[in-house]
C-alpha cells in the first residue's frame, strides 16, 4: 500500500476513480446541516490545534451556557436541514450532565423542526470528548453512550482520530486517548448502540506516509468487524495559529494522492468525504476525481475549527444551488442525503 505514494498519478487516479464510481457512480453527496461548537476552552494542548483557548479570559474564547443552545439553534437552523452536528473542546469544568443536556435540548429542537421526509439527526461528540466525559465523571463507556443515546444522540462524528501511531500521538496530542481507545469507542457505538459513525485521519504534519497507511488499515480492520463506519474523512493539517505552524502544509498533489490511496485502502467504507471548509471548495471538488464522493453540507457559517487554522473559508456557507451548480459544472450530479446516506428527494 505504501508504494502507492510513488505510483504514477494517472494510474492512481484511474484506480481510485474506478472504486469511487463502482460505489457511488457520478454522485456527489451533500446534506443540509449546521454545527454547534459549545466551547473552545480546552484542557488538552494538541499542538496542531488553532481552536483551543486556555480559559475564558483569553481573547477569542467562548463557552455556551445551557440556555444559549436553543437561541443558537434558532439562529442557525434553516427549513429543510436534516443534521445538527455538535463538537467542541474538552472543557475543564463541565460535568457530563452539561453534554447530555445539550443533546437532549437539541434533539427536542430537532423534533419540533422536522417535516415529512426530513427527519433531523443529532450527530454529537468525538470519541475523544466521550473518553474525557468518562474519565472526568467516572462513567463507564457503556453507561456514557447509553445515556447520550437516550438523550437523543443518533450518530457520532469521526474527529479525534488524528494519527493512531502512539509515537506521533505522544508528540502532537499527548493528552488525548490512545488510538486503541478511539477505536474501542467507535466499536461500542456500532455494536452496543447500533449506530453508525464516521472516521477521520489528520495528515500532513509530522507523521510519515507509513503512519497514514497503518492508520487506514486499522480503520479497515474495524470496518470489517462492525460495518459501522458511514464515511472516512481525510483531514489536511492547516498550519495557521498553532504550535506546528512552522511545518507549512502539504502540496495539492499529496492531498489528492492521500484521497486516492484512502479510497483504495478503504473500499469497505462506502463514502470518502472531502470536507470543503477544510480543503476549500475548489480542492474539495477536485478530490471528487480522486476517490471522494461527499462534500459535507451547507453549514450556514456555524464552524470555526478550520477558519481559525487559516482555511480559505472564513465563514463557511454553501447554498444548495451553489452545490448543485458547481457539481454539475464539474460533470457530477449533486444528490442530497440525510446523515445515513438515504437520498432525500
Ligand atoms: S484538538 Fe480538540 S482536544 Fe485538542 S486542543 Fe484542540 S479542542 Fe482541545
Amino acid at each position: 500500500m505504501l508504494e502507492l505514494y510513488e505510483a504514477p498519478l494517472p494510474e492512481l487516479q484511474a484506480a481510485s476513480s474506478f472504486v469511487r464510481k463502482s460505489l457511488n457512480g457520478d454522485r456527489i453527496w451533500y446534506n443540509r446541516n449546521f454545527h454547534i461548537e459549545p466551547s473552545n476552552i480546552c484542557a488538552h494542548r494538541c499542538r496542531f490545534c488553532s481552536y483551543r483557548r486556555d480559559d475564558a479570559a483569553q481573547p477569542g474564547a467562548w463557552s455556551m451556557e445551557p440556555e444559549d443552545i436553543l437561541p443558537y439553534c434558532e439562529a442557525k437552523f434553516e427549513p429543510g436541514m436534516t443534521e445538527i452536528h455538535i463538537v467542541g473542546s474538552v472543557h475543564p469544568g463541565r460535568p457530563f450532565s452539561y453534554y447530555e443536556g445539550i443533546v437532549r435540548q437539541v434533539k427536542e429542537f430537532a423534533r419540533q423542526k422536522e417535516t415529512p421526509g426530513r427527519s433531523i439527526a443529532v450527530k454529537a461528540y468525538t470519541a475523544v470528548e466521550i473518553d474525557d466525559m468518562c474519565r472526568y465523571n467516572r462513567l463507564d463507556l457503556e453507561d456514557c453512550l447509553q445515556r447520550l443515546r437516550a438523550a437523543g444522540l443518533d450518530t457520532m462524528p469521526g474527529g479525534g482520530a488524528e494519527i493512531f501511531s502512539p509515537h506521533i500521538r505522544r508528540q502532537i496530542c499527548p493528552d488525548k486517548c490512545t488510538g486503541e481507545r478511539w477505536l474501542e469507542i467507535h466499536r461500542a457505538a456500532h455494536t452496543l448502540l447500533g449506530i453508525p459513525t464516521n472516521c477521520t485521519m489528520l495528515f500532513g504534519h509530522i507523521e510519515s506516509r507509513a503512519d497514514r497507511i497503518d492508520h487506514l488499515l486499522a480503520l479497515r480492520e474495524l470496518q470489517d468487524e462492525t460495518g459501522g463506519f458511514n464515511a472516512f474523512i481525510p483531514l489536511k493539517f492547516r498550519s495557521q495559529g498553532n504550535e506546528l505552524s512552522g511545518l507549512g502544509e502539504v502540496s495539492r498533489e499529496e492531498v489528492l494522492r492521500t484521497f486516492a490511496i484512502a479510497r483504495l485502502a478503504l473500499d469497505n467504507i462506502s463514502h470518502i468525504k472531502a470536507y470543503w471548509p477544510m480543503l476549500g471548495r475548489d480542492l474539495a471538488l477536485e478530490a471528487m476525481s480522486w476517490g471522494a464522493d461527499d462534500l459535507d453540507g451547507t453549514l450556514n457559517d456555524s464552524t470555526k475549527i478550520y477558519s481559525l487554522a487559516g482555511a480559505e473559508e472564513q465563514h463557511p456557507t454553501l447554498s444548495v444551488s451553489e452545490l448543485q451548480e458547481k457539481s454539475a459544472a464539474a460533470g457530477w450530479k449533486a444528490v442530497e442525503r440525510d446523515s445515513f446516506y438515504k437520498i432525500i428527494s
